[in-house]
């Protein structure tokens, strides 16, 4: 029977290490959490600016759902857009310097929406290699010619564009890769943009609200400008504590979106609860120098903290701070072992990362402690 390979599927992945698992929290997502029974503090989210459970927020999502209700009803082009969604993508827009954006429900189908709605047959993609699974998936379902370069390989790159004969060319990229924790080298891509005469989309899910002026992101953090030669998304369910991705751009591209992205046009618009929160959040961000600068401040400590350990951690100086231990099982047994101890940090294989480079995937808030990251340096060391 064809679909018995399911079920030797999965005893597989389990004798590989890679089978995966849910972990149920019976608290809400903060650096001290409660997951199966347990009271940990946890290194796995990616709510960088500890927004998730922000006092303020929350006041203003009861006080949305009290207003406007808690679903939106339709789709945006049919009746749910609502007032709270045209201020959250205005506030968007505003904050990080493009004349127009949209919101989606999420950063996966905000990639979605964005590739094939730009590019089809004739035209082509070029990515890096270790961009974001939504990115990849986008431009598959484009149809668009795909021409994936090594990871911040800019020459590679640039000879791939010099090559194309391609009618449209659109390059791709994480902004902060979401597993490495690297910056992608954007100042080159945008030259590289300008020569080719293509189109850059930065994806700036790790980067929007942590870096750059006042959290604006990673553009902002190069000082690239906001012009129409880019195309900027970010996300809503990280460092600004909600829910949900925007896409900012020139206003034709944005209309082009609105008209076109498939993501964007056939689901029901997020709840105006979220859209609400997600405006007030966007002046929190603003506001949060002194979070972002005490997230730096821990990830100076991490770092200088495990700077000997047998285990190396990537370069990287975002909150994403990967430990590499290689082998899939160790990777669990160290994992297991730091959980033990009170502190859960996820364990990251294949084929999210390549084989061979299975990680401890550090993440760092702005609401952790200098006790806690402590607390994770000292069990680490015990344990290499
Ligand atoms: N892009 C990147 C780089 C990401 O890391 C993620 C989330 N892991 C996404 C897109 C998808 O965003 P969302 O979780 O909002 O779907």
């Amino acid at each position: 029977m064809i679909w018995d390979e399911l079920e030797s599927g999965l005893a597989e992945l389990a004798a590989d290490g890679l089978l995966r698992r849910r972990r149920v929290l019976d608290s809400p997502c903060a650096p001290e959490c409660v997951v199966d029974g347990r009271a940990v503090v946890s290194f796995c989210s990616n709510d960088y600016l500890g927004f998730a459970n922000h006092p303020e927020l929350i006041a203003a999502a009861q006080a949305a759902a009290a207003q406007w209700g808690v679903g939106s009803g339709a789709s945006h082009l049919v009746s749910g857009h609502l007032r709270p969604h045209e201020e959250a993508e205005q506030a968007l827009a505003d904050f990080v310097g493009f004349p127009a954006a949209i919101t989606l429900s999420t950063g996966y189908m905000a990639n979605l929406a964005i590739v094939p709605a730009l590019v089809g047959r004739g035209d082509a993609v070029f990515a890096d290699k270790l961009n974001h699974a939504s990115l990849i998936d986008a431009v598959q379902l484009s149809r668009a010619e795909s021409h994936r370069y090594l990871h911040g390989d800019v020459a590679g790159l640039a000879a791939m564009l010099a090559a194309s004969t391609a009618k449209r060319k659109l390059i791709l990229t994480d902004a902060v890769f979401s597993m490495d924790g690297d910056i992608a080298p954007l100042p080159q891509l945008y030259e590289l943009a300008e020569r080719h005469d293509a189109r850059l989309v930065i994806d700036d899910a790790h980067g929007f609200g942590v870096l750059g002026d006042n959290g604006r992101g990673t553009l902002s953090h190069f000082d690239l400008p906001a012009d129409p030669r880019v195309i900027l998304m970010g996300t809503l369910g990280k460092a600004a504590g909600v829910a949900g991705a925007f896409v900012a751009a020139d206003r034709r591209v944005v209309d082009w979106l609105v008209n076109k992205a498939r993501a964007y046009i056939f689901t029901t618009a997020a709840s105006p609860i979220l859209a609400t929160t997600v405006t007030r959040s966007v002046a929190l961000i603003a506001a949060a120098d002194d979070r972002r600068a005490h997230l730096q401040a821990l990830v100076a400590q991490l770092r200088a903290g495990v700077a000997e350990l047998r285990w190396n951690l990537l370069p990287s100086e975002t909150a994403i701070q990967p430990l590499i231990i290689g082998d899939n099982h160790e990777a669990l047994r160290v994992a297991g072992a730091l959980f033990e101890r009170g502190l859960w940090v996820p364990a990251i294989r294949p084929p999210t990362v390549a084989k061979g480079t299975a990680r401890l995937r550090i993440s760092l808030s702005a609401a952790h402690t200098e006790a806690q990251v402590a607390q994770l340096v000292d069990a680490l060391r015990a344990l290499a």
